[in-house]
Formats: C-alpha cells, sequence, structure tokens
C-alpha cells in the first residue's frame, strides 16, 4: 500500500511537472535610469493586460511597428527584489529536494542581470536572487533539521571568459592564465555529473559565509576587470551550490545543485568593427550564448543529440539542465529608447526558448495564442 502510495505520488509530480515544463522564462524590464536620458522621448515599452496574459504580457514599439511577446511573468520597472524573489523561491527550494535547478540572467549589458542577481551591496532592501535565495536555504535546512535530515552544502564559483574558466575563489590570484599549473578543465564523474578540475570549493554553514565568498570573488572579478578590459560584462558569472541532504532515520538521500548564472551581456557587437582579442570575444560570446539556446531548445524538442558540447558553459551545467532538472531564464531589458533594438533581440532569444515547448499541453495552447493574437517577434 504505501509503495504503491509513493509511486502515485511520484506520477502524479510528473504529470504536474509534464504540465508545466521544466522550463520557465520571466521578463523583467528595469526602471529608466538617468543616463537614459529619455524622458522626453516616447514610451517603447508597455504591458498590455487582457484576461489571459495578466502580468505576462510585454509589447515593444520599434519604428512605428509593434512587437508582442508573452512570457511566464513579466516584471515591470517598479517590480521589487522581493516581489522578483516570491516567483523563484519554490524553484530555489527544489534543491533542497533533490533537484538540479538553473537560474540564468540574460540581458544587453546595463539592463538589470546583476541587479537582479546580486542586488546592491550594502543595501538591504535591493538585494538580490543569489542573497535571498541562499537566505532561504539556510533557514529552509534548520527546520528540516527537526525532521531528520541532514544537509551539507559547497560553494564554487566561477567565470568564463572566452571560453576559458577561470576560479573567482582561489587564494592564488592570479589564477589559471598566469600560473600556468592550474587545469580547469570540466570532467564527469562516474555519476554523470560534472566538476572542474582544480576548482576550489568551500564547505559552508551560513548565509554569512557565503555573503563573505560572493565578496571575495566580486573582487577577483573587479582585479580581472581593470586587467582585462570591462572583462566582467564580457564573462559568463557562475554560482554552483551543492546541496547534500541525508535523513537521518530514513536513510533517505538526496542532491540537489543550485546554479545561479549571470550571462555576459547580450549585446551584438559588430563583428566587421571589431579586430583581434575583441573578435575573439565576440565570438565566443555570440557562440556560448546561442548554444544555450540551442540546448534548451532541443532538450526540450526531446533531440536525441543535445550539443551541450558546443560551448564550456553548456557543457559544465549539462547535468543540470537535461532530464528532470529546471531551468529558469530571466531575461533582463532596458526601457531606454536607444537600447530598443537589443531588447527586441533579447526578447525573441527568450521566446525561442519559452515557446520552445511544443510537446507539451500548457506550451501549445501558449504557442497558439501567440500565433493567433501577437505579431510573434
Ligand atoms: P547588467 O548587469 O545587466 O550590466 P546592472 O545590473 O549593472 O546591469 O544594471 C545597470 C544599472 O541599472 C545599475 O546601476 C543598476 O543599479 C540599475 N538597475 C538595474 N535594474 C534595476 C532595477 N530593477 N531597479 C533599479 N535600478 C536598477
Ligand atoms: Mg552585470
Amino acid at each position: 500500500k504505501l509503495v504503491e502510495g509513493e509511486s502515485l505520488r511520484k506520477k502524479l509530480h510528473n504529470t504536474i511537472l509534464e504540465l508545466k515544463g521544466n522550463i520557465r522564462v520571466f521578463c523583467r524590464v528595469r526602471p529608466i535610469l538617468f543616463d537614459d536620458a529619455a524622458e522626453n522621448e516616447p514610451k517603447t515599452v508597455s504591458f498590455p493586460t487582457t484576461t489571459e496574459n495578466i502580468g505576462r504580457g510585454i509589447e515593444l514599439l520599434q519604428n512605428g511597428q509593434k512587437h508582442s511577446f508573452m512570457f511566464d511573468k513579466v516584471f515591470v520597472p517598479e517590480s521589487s527584489q522581493e516581489e522578483v524573489f516570491v516567483e523563484v523561491s519554490q524553484l530555489v527550494q527544489s534543491a533542497l529536494d533533490g533537484y538540479k535547478v538553473c537560474i540564468f540572467a540574460y540581458g544587453q549589458t546595463g539592463s538589470g542581470k546583476t541587479h537582479t542577481m546580486m542586488g546592491t551591496p550594502g543595501n538591504f532592501d535591493d538585494k538580490g536572487l543569489i542573497p535571498r535565495s541562499l537566505e532561504q536555504i539556510f533557514e529552509s535546512r534548520q527546520m528540516l533539521q527537526n525532521q531528520g535530515w541532514k544537509y551539507e552544502m559547497q560553494v564554487s564559483m566561477l567565470e568564463i571568459y572566452n571560453e576559458t574558466i577561470r576560479d573567482l575563489l582561489t587564494t592564488n590570484r592570479h589564477g589559471s592564465t598566469e600560473s600556468g599549473t592550474k587545469q580547469y578543465a570540466i570532467k564527469h564523474d562516474a555519476n554523470g555529473n560534472t566538476y572542474v578540475s582544480d576548482l576550489t570549493i568551500v564547505d559552508v554553514r551560513s548565509s554569512r559565509e557565503v555573503s563573505f565568498l560572493l565578496n571575495r570573488a566580486a573582487q577577483s572579478r573587479s582585479v580581472g576587470k581593470t586587467q582585462m578590459n570591462e572583462q566582467s560584462s564580457r564573462s559568463h558569472f557562475v554560482f554552483t551550490l551543492r546541496i547534500t541532504g541525508i535523513n537521518e532515520s530514513t536513510e533517505q538521500q538526496v542532491q540537489g545543485i543550485l546554479n545561479l548564472i549571470d550571462l555576459a551581456g547580450s549585446e551584438r557587437l559588430s563583428k566587421s568593427g571589431s579586430t583581434g582579442d575583441r573578435l575573439k570575444e565576440t565570438q565566443a560570446i555570440n557562440k556560448s550564448l546561442s548554444s544555450l539556446s540551442d540546448v534548451i531548445f532541443s532538450l526540450a524538442k526531446k533531440e536525441e543529440h543535445v550539443p551541450f558540447r558546443n560551448s564550456k558553459l553548456t557543457y559544465l551545467l549539462q547535468p543540470c539542465l537535461g532530464g528532470d532538472s529546471k531551468t529558469l531564464m530571466v531575461v533582463n531589458v532596458s526601457p531606454a529608447p536607444s537600447s530598443i533594438n537589443e531588447s527586441l533581440c533579447s526578447l525573441r532569444f527568450a521566446a525561442r526558448v519559452n515557446a520552445c515547448e511544443i510537446g507539451t499541453p500548457r506550451r501549445q495552447t501558449a504557442v497558439k495564442q501567440l500565433d493567433a493574437r501577437f505579431s510573434y517577434g
């Protein structure tokens, strides 16, 4: 009886998952900033509301032409960090249940990716997804202890720049490029998980310990920034929390992973204009962002061959992108009229990721609605 109940619950859970799909796409529009100097210009971004798409629609006006999109959720410029977190807290929580989770921030430089992920250091109300997620996880850990659960947590932080991995927690500030001794190669272990050789992994017991490490990583990133020409907006930042839980009374075990990723700026730098290192950099970013969407697209279509190996980012995250893992893409957009072309590119990227789950009933409706109501992209 018990076994039956258990398998029924699992079945139900999987059905719900299938109905909802494992991929979510949110869109967040930041406020107009002083630098945008757009006070007197007509609005280019609006949020149409009909009964079906309440809180989910966004419209861009480019040269008099309307482009409408629909996502799982659209956050308006007034949306607070708290409001954004409320929508992702369940996803974060599922890492404690043993799920592998990826949350990406996508968008052009200046669109609010780092604000969404990290927030403003020192400003309590402004904390982003990463600090809020960690606080929730460590609070929950405390509560789950009463039910016999014992958790161990490990953190690593890295940056992928020009298809090269840099350890952000190494005490050797020069990292791999200068010392030449560390490899930082992506490897698969016996369980099909990936790891990076020589990467620093730190055991953590509180969210304060993680904050300390985040500061260290930020410092390490800014060192690179002056050395390597604004590197931080040209590289992917990958924060990984590995969670191992054992229930001492039931001997149940779970292994969850939470990846929080601040992607490189998605702006198209013209290839004709850039040469040398800049060109190589541009190509590396374009390649890894497009292979990310290729991978999500082919996973959703349940294709036999998923091109994980086409970039370091997707190869590293391979075990956390397929199967019953969960992915959320937050697409950040600037409402400045001068950014309209880039914003449109970002929403089109997101729409490709979003509407790709054609196999699931909910998506079918969503895609149909998109086709019927919107000039899609
Ligand atoms: P990115 O990481 O995409 O380059 P940032 O997160 O650094 O962009 O954001 C660019 C600027 O806009 C920063 O000054 C940031 O504080 C501000 N900003 C971004 N999003 C918001 C928001 N939702 N509310 C207020 N300010 C924001
Ligand atoms: Mg940033």
